[in-house]
């Protein structure tokens, strides 16, 4: 046995079966390469599903870890601590809002989302206690906790998992009539992934987020935009609201916030609606934690300039190109996207998504499928156009080799 079978194995015994990874144990990593225990390196067009935006072991945010691990890594927010403010005061900004709730995962953030709206529902807007409802897309992904799985569709994220958290209604994704005729006088949220990652990259019709954004201001209700895939430059913005020049009432974001070094998520909005919690209503002992947000602060600053908003976008006309060239010919039967972000269908007569992950394995070259037949391309932002295009030779070698 190889160590990677012997680790995997052990693996496999003493921790719950939640996942199943592709057979890989990485070791180290660097830029948008792994290498695994046994000196073999990877190209990562993962990225850790977007968390790892900036690329594995980036300098600035490493630099900017280690310099808090010497001086204080927790207070809890019993405490106030010197992070806080400048992490809070720099997101508001990126984001053109006033107020951040930080948490850690991307499934707190949207949880904190819910209870934001619902909140703001009954003291601002003034539904009747106990009948606030939120409006959600068919085919979404936010996250595992027993409220969100409660509002999924997808029946292998909440089989077993009821009793269900009541007060969500679930329309067509894309559907601006169907959005139309859910919202009623107790809905207090319409809660959208501006492009659905999970469900394979998919990019609602044009004008999708406009019409949105227009119906939820006119019937007074919050457009929560959950940008904790989409968001944070993957998509060539630093929000992918912004292709259609939409601004939500809240963006949840997560992932790529804490660079990949720290879970980091966050609710942001105006006053008016995250100003709603009170004292105790609220919060979490990791949530807004100085090591966190030193890695936060850098992500915003390096995200200020543009530079890798703009490279999403250069490398992404690249890789949709390419992959536009191989679209309807053999296997490849139709990508989605926008950025460096891909969802690619194969032909199911070619295999499932899955058995192409493990052949590009062999290849070298790390993917994910999503659904089906679906495979996900997300490398990091930081990797070279060289690198990108070895790894479409690869995705191309599989595919010919059918
Ligand atoms: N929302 C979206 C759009 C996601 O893609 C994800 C994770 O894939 C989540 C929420 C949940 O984030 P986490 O896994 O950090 O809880």
């Amino acid at each position: 046995m190889t160590r990677s079978q012997d680790l995997i194995s052990e693996a496999e015994a003493h921790s719950a079966h939640n996942y199943h990874p592709l057979p890989v144990v990485v070791a180290s990593a660097e830029g948008a390469w792994m290498t695994d225990v046994e000196g073999t390196r990877y190209l990562d067009m993962l990225a850790g599903y977007s968390a790892l935006n900036f690329g594995h072991g980036n300098r600035r945010l490493l630099d900017a870890a280690r310099a808090q691990l010497e001086r204080v890594t927790l207070t809890s927010r019993a405490f106030h601590h010197d992070r806080f403010a400048a992490f809070c005061t720099a997101l508001a900004a990126l984001c053109g809002k006033d107020m951040v709730l930080p948490m850690n995962t991307g499934a707190e953030a949207v949880e904190t989302a819910v209870k934001t709206a619902r909140k703001w529902g009954y003291r601002v807007k003034g539904v009747p206690g106990g009948r606030a409802n939120i409006v959600v897309a068919a085919d979404n992904f936010h996250g595992r906790t027993t409220t969100i799985v409660s509002f999924s569709t997808d029946p292998e994220a909440r089989a077993d998992f009821g009793p269900y958290t009541p007060g969500f209604t679930i329309v067509p994704y894309g559907d601006l009539a169907a959005l139309d005729a859910a919202v009623d006088e107790d809905t207090v949220a319409v809660l959208l992934e501006p492009i659905q990652g999970e469900a394979g990259v998919l990019v609602p019709p044009d004008g999708y987020l406009r019409g949105v954004r227009e119906l939820t201001a006119a019937r007074g209700v919050l457009f929560m935009a959950d940008e904790i895939q989409s968001g944070l430059g993957r998509t060539g913005a630093t929000f992918a609201c912004e292709h259609e020049g939409v601004v939500p009432d809240v963006y949840i974001l997560g992932k790529a916030l804490g660079g990949g070094v720290v879970p980091l998520s966050a609710v942001v909005a105006d006053a008016d609606v995250l100003g709603v919690f009170r004292p105790g209503e609220h919060g979490s002992t990791f949530g807004g934690n100085p090591l966190a947000c030193a890695v936060g602060l850098e992500v915003v600053d390096m995200l200020r300039t543009g530079e890798y908003q703009q490279r999403a976008t250069e490398l992404g006309e690249h890789l949709h190109r390419e992959l536009g060239l191989l679209t309807g010919q053999g296997a490849l039967r139709e990508v989605r996207g926008r950025g460096l972000w891909a969802g690619v269908d194969i032909d199911p007569a070619y295999g499932t998504g899955r058995a192409i992950s493990e052949k590009l394995l062999t290849r070298r070259v790390l993917v994910k499928d999503t659904h089906g037949s679906t495979i996900r391309l997300a490398p990091p932002l930081v990797i070279s156009k060289e690198d990108l295009d070895w790894g479409l030779e690869q995705l191309r070698g599989v595919l010919a080799a059918h």
